[in-house]
């Protein structure tokens, strides 16, 4: 077993780290919460588009995507060191590089089903970066952790396509002005088996009746930089049969088909929040003067540290196997190890966050330094991709499947 990384990904993480210590972390303060008193604006920064060009210029472009001819090309386990290291600035480098979510599981779906014309029309712009989308799953009146329970209205219209009815909630991109399509999943054959009752839609998001009606915040974040997270509502949308993605009513696998990689980056960028926060930690506690010693010569504080550094190492070892198993036996075959990072990367890099902000004082809970965004970012990575209950689940079912005796 080798630990050491490829060549081509030692190659690309050293140009990384170059980019994010030149341009990424420099640019930090230009995407920081803007002044509630100030009317909202959800354009991205100015100096986005700089960022993205100097990182495509380094060859840091669409890391994210397997395909050689529209992506890097890379594995799921050449990409997960990379992706760690975009983890640590989670609000501005995964965009620099367009392999911020939602869009990357957009692509990923756009590149496995969609046909040549939906490729060009949504996913070119979009590998581009001159686009922006958001997936419209959740619902605010349904529990949506179930998948098979969303229901927003899809009903057939003459002529093979759909007009859609209902409400969605938490679809994040949505409110930025580059976002120019919505993936939407609603229940189009409501007779059909749980699994075979949905279909997705590709919906322009200036469609007539696509009514944004608001932003949501998550612990006062407004996640501008992510486009925000949307409640949307659609009255009576109609798209053609050139807008279904794959075959009506496989809607379910779709997305699931999606979460699949998308729940693995994810992960991956969860261990540099937590690497961030352990390294904020460190520097704080070797400063801080108390009872007449650094804090850094505390006996509970060497405890943190030295928890916080074992946990980090377990969560590494735990998503490059994740990535590897992906990338010899499938998505399907690995289903178990990829519920069992969702479960324990949000809380890993939760606990060390926590403990950072703990070591920082009260000061760890103001906006000076990124911890307080760090910790909310990870909180509510226990939510999107579905919560850790339903990965627990899925993981114990499986388990307990090898024991059944009828
Ligand atoms: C930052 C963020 C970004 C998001 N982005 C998107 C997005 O882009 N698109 C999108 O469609 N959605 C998005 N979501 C929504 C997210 O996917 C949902 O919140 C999640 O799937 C849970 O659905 P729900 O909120 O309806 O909770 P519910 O389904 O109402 O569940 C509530 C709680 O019930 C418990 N529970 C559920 N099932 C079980 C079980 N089997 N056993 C035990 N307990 C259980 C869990 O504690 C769960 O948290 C985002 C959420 C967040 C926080």
């Amino acid at each position: 077993m080798d630990f050491a990384p490829d060549p081509r990904t030692e190659e690309l993480r050293v140009e990384l780290l170059a980019f994010m210590d030149e341009h990424v972390y420099p640019a930090e303060a230009q995407f920081e919460r803007r002044d509630p008193a100030q009317p909202f604006s959800w354009e991205r920064p100015k100096i986005m588009a700089e960022l993205q060009m100097e990182a495509r210029r380094r060859g840091l472009w669409n890391l994210f995507l397997p395909d050689h001819e529209r992506g890097a090309g890379l594995t799921n386990l050449q990409y997960a060191p990379l992706a760690e290291i975009t983890g640590r600035s989670p609000h501005v480098a995964p965009e620099a590089l367009n392999c911020a979510a939602p869009d990357t599981g957009n692509m990923e779906l756009l590149h496995l089903f969609a046909t040549p014309e939906q490729r060009e029309h949504w996913l070119e712009p979009l590998l581009d970066a001159r686009i922006r989308s958001a997936f419209c799953m959740t619902e605010p009146d349904v529990a949506s952790s179930d998948a098979s329970n969303i229901a927003l209205a899809m009903a057939p219209s003459p002529g093979g396509g759909f007009r859609l009815s209902g409400r969605k909630w938490w679809s994040t991109g949505a409110l930025s002005i580059d976002c120019a399509l919505l993936v939407v999943m609603g229940r189009s054959h409501p007779d059909a088996p749980p699994h075979k009752r949905h279909t997705i839609t590709l919906v322009p998001r200036n469609a007539p009746g696509v009514v944004i009606r608001r932003g949501l915040s998550a612990f006062g974040y407004w996640d501008e930089t992510h486009g925000g997270h949307a409640e949307i509502e659609f009255h009576d949308v109609e798209v053609g049969p050139e807008a279904v993605l794959g075959v009506p009513g496989h809607g379910f696998a779709l997305a699931q088909a999606r979460l699949g990689p998308g729940r693995i980056h994810h992960c991956m960028r969860l261990i540099g929040m937590a690497e961030r926060a352990f390294d904020l930690m460190c520097e704080r506690v070797t400063r801080r003067v108390a009872f007449g010693r650094p804090l850094a010569e505390q006996g509970v504080v060497h405890e943190v540290i030295a928890d916080s550094r074992v946990k980090i190492e377990q969560l590494r070892l735990q998503v490059l196997r994740c990535a590897w198993l992906i990338d010899t036996l499938g998505a399907k075959a690995a289903a178990s190890e990829i519920s069992a990072i969702k479960i324990s990367a949000p809380e890993t890099a939760q606990w060390v966050i926590d403990k950072a902000i703990h070591m920082h004082g009260a000061g760890g809970m103001t906006a000076d330094s990124p911890l307080a965004m760090l910790w909310a970012q990870a909180r509510g990575l226990r939510f999107a991709d579905g919560p850790e209950e339903v990965h627990r689940m899925s993981l114990a079912r499986r388990e307990l499947r090898r024991f059944q005796v009828h």
